[in-house]
C-alpha cells in the first residue's frame, strides 16, 4: 500500500490498522505516522551565499581547491633546514602571508617567516621567534623544534575533491565561510517552503481592535509566524476565521491549493471537532487524533489535494507545544533537511513537579547556571493558556509516559530553545 493509500485508509477507517488508536497516541507514533507522509519539495534554486543562511542543500559541496593551498607558516619566526638548526643561519630574505620569498636560499641561511605565509622552497621546519636569539642578520636556535614544526601543510583542512558539505544540510555562519574559503559565490538549495496558517475561533480579535466582553485577542497567529519564520518557511497569515462553515471551508480550500502546507489553530477539541472533521473528510484525508501529552492533545495531520495540513488545539501553548513537537520536525523533512532531531540532555531539576503516569509533559523551564553547573527549574503554573509561560522559559523540560511525580534535585530531559546561533 502506498502512502495515499493508507492515508485514506486510516482517515476513513481508523480501526484497519491493528496498532493505531487515534483516541490514545504516543507522541511518538504521532511522529512516526506523520513522517510516512512527508516527502521534500523538488524544487532547487540557485542563490549567493550571503542569502544561503538557514537554506537547505540540494546537492553536496565539494571543493575544487586544496585549502590551505600551499603549506605555510603556523607562527611568527623562521624558516629554516633542520639538518643546519645547530649553526646560526643569515637572514636572507622575508616571506610574509601574501608576499612569498621567492629567491633562492643559500647553505646555512634562513627566512624570517609570518604567520600565513608560504613556506619558501627548500626548507622544511619553521622556528617560532621566541624560541631564537638575533645579532644583525644571524640567527641562533636556542631551542630547537623537531622536523616539520610550525609548517601547516596543503590540503590539511580540505583536500580537493573533498565533500565538505552534504546534502540536505542546512547553512549555518561557518559554513557561510567554508563556501566562501573555497570560493565558492553560489549554492544550489530547495526552494523555501511556503506555508500558510490561520486561526479559527469566534471570540478572536485582531490586535489594534478594541476588545468586547468575551473576546480575546488572536496570539497564535504571531507566535506562529515567529515559529514559521524562524524555520525559514515562507511565511502567510490568513488573519482569522470565525467558527462559520462557508468562511473556514473557503479559507481551508483557497489555503490548500497555494501552499505546501496549511496550518490552524483552534476548532480541533472536543465539541469543535466534529464541525472541523466533516469539513476535513469532504475535502481531505484528515487524521484526528488524541495525544497522550500535555498540553496540546488534540492534534489533526492530513492531506488536502497536495497540501499537507495541520489542526493545532487553540491555547496559546498548546499551539506552541505542538508545533515544536510535530510540526517543525515535519516542516523540516518537507524542506529537505536531514538534520530534524532536536537536542536534549538532562540536568538537575532544582523544583519538584508533580505529575501522573500516562502521558508526555512538555513543562516550560528555566536552564540556569548555579557555580558551574547549569541546572534547571520550572516557570511556575503550567496551564495551556498561560503563554506568558513559554515566554518566560528558554527551555521544555520533557517528561516521559512513564514518569510520575519529580523530586526537587533529580535529574530531568530539557530541550532548549536556543543555542549558540
Ligand atoms: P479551541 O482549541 O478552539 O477549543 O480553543 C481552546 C482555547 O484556546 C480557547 O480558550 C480559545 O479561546 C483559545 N484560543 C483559540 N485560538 C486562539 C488564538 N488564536 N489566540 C489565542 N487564544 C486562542
Ligand atoms: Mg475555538
Amino acid at each position: 500500500m502506498n502512502n495515499q493509500d493508507l492515508l485514506q485508509q486510516l482517515a476513513s477507517n481508523p480501526s484497519c490498522a491493528d496498532d493505531y488508536d487515534p483516541n490514545a497516541m504516543s507522541v511518538t507514533q504521532a511522529r512516526q505516522y506523520i513522517q510516512q507522509f512527508l516527502s521534500p519539495v523538488q524544487e532547487i534554486e540557485t542563490i549567493a551565499i550571503k542569502q544561503s543562511l538557514g537554506r537547505t542543500l540540494a546537492v553536496p559541496i565539494t571543493s575544487a581547491i586544496n585549502v590551505p593551498g600551499h603549506n605555510n607558516s603556523a607562527m611568527d619566526g623562521f624558516a629554516f633546514r633542520h639538518a643546519e638548526a645547530a649553526q646560526p643561519l643569515k637572514i636572507a630574505g622575508t616571506a610574509l602571508a601574501g608576499s612569498p620569498f621567492t629567491g633562492s636560499l643559500p647553505a646555512g641561511g634562513c627566512i624570517k617567516i609570518m604567520t600565513g605565509a608560504v613556506i619558501p622552497a627548500g626548507v622544511d621546519t619553521v622556528v617560532m621567534q621566541e624560541h631564537t636569539s638575533t645579532q644583525g642578520d644571524i640567527v641562533t636556535i636556542t631551542k630547537v623544534p623537531p622536523p616539520g614544526a610550525n609548517i601547516r601543510l596543503a590540503g590539511e583542512d580540505i583536500a580537493m575533491g573533498q565533500t565538505v558539505l552534504a546534502h540536505g544540510h542546512q547553512v549555518q555562519p561557518a559554513d557561510m565561510g567554508l563556501l566562501a574559503s573555497l570560493g565558492i559565490a553560489e549554492v544550489q538549495v530547495y526552494r523555501r517552503l511556503k506555508v500558510a496558517f490561520f486561526s479559527t475561533g469566534d471570540e478572536l480579535v485582531s490586535v489594534g481592535k478594541p476588545l468586547q466582553t468575551g473576546q480575546i485577542y488572536d496570539s497564535n497567529r504571531y507566535s506562529l509566524w515567529g515559529m514559521l519564520q524562524a524555520l525559514g518557511a515562507d511565511t502567510y497569515d490568513l488573519g482569522n476565521v470565525a467558527d462559520d462553515p462557508d468562511a473556514l471551508e473557503n479559507t481551508l480550500l483557497q489555503a490548500a491549493a497555494e501552499h505546501d502546507v496549511v496550518i490552524t489553530s483552534g476548532g480541533v477539541s472536543v465539541g469543535e471537532a466534529d464541525f472541523m472533521k466533516q469539513l476535513l473528510a469532504k475535502h481531505g484525508q484528515v487524521l484526528f487524533w488524541k495525544i497522550n501529552m500535555k498540553p496540546g492533545r488534540p492534534l489533526a495531520y492530513g492531506k488536502i489535494g497536495q497540501s499537507h495540513y495541520f489542526g493545532l488545539p487553540g491555547n496559546p501553548v498548546s499551539t506552541m507545544v505542538t508545533f515544536y513537537q510535530f510540526v517543525q520536525e515535519a516542516l523540516k523533512c518537507l524542506m529537505g533537511s536531514s538534520s530534524t532531531l532536536v537536542p536534549s540532555f538532562r540536568v538537575e531539576c532544582v523544583t519538584a513537579i508533580k505529575k501522573a503516569p500516562g502521558r508526555t509533559e512538555f513543562q516550560r523551564g528555566i536552564l540556569f547556571k548555579e557555580g558551574s553547573d547549569w541546572k534547571v527549574k520550572t516557570t511556575g503554573e503550567q496551564g495551556s493558556g498561560i503563554l506568558s509561560s513559554m515566554s518566560q522559559a528558554n527551555c521544555f523540560i520533557v517528561l516521559d509516559e512513564q514518569s510520575g511525580t519529580i523530586e526537587a534535585g533529580s535529574q530531568v530531559e530539557v530541550q532548549p530553545f536556543y543555542g549558540i546561533c
